[in-house]
């Protein structure tokens, strides 16, 4: 398995990632300004910067 990355989403979609601490996987929408915790363990999954939104969890997938 490849290490978590940290992307940064510059556009407001929806991403399935999984969680780094306790695999568990949900979508969330990767709007820049936004904060998103996992919804079993409490830990933050995005980073809110300037313009964009630093993914700390594994991104599974990018819906379009
Ligand atoms: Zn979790």
């Amino acid at each position: 398995m490849r290490p978590t990355k940290e992307i940064r989403i510059t556009k407001s979609k929806f991403i399935k990632v999984r969680c780094p601490k306790c695999n568990f996987e949900q979508n969330i929408f990767g709007k820049a300004t936004m904060r998103v915790k996992c919804l079993k363990c409490n830990y933050q999954l995005t980073r809110p910067a300037a313009s964009k939104a630093k993914i700390k969890a594994k991104v599974l997938e990018v819906f379009k």
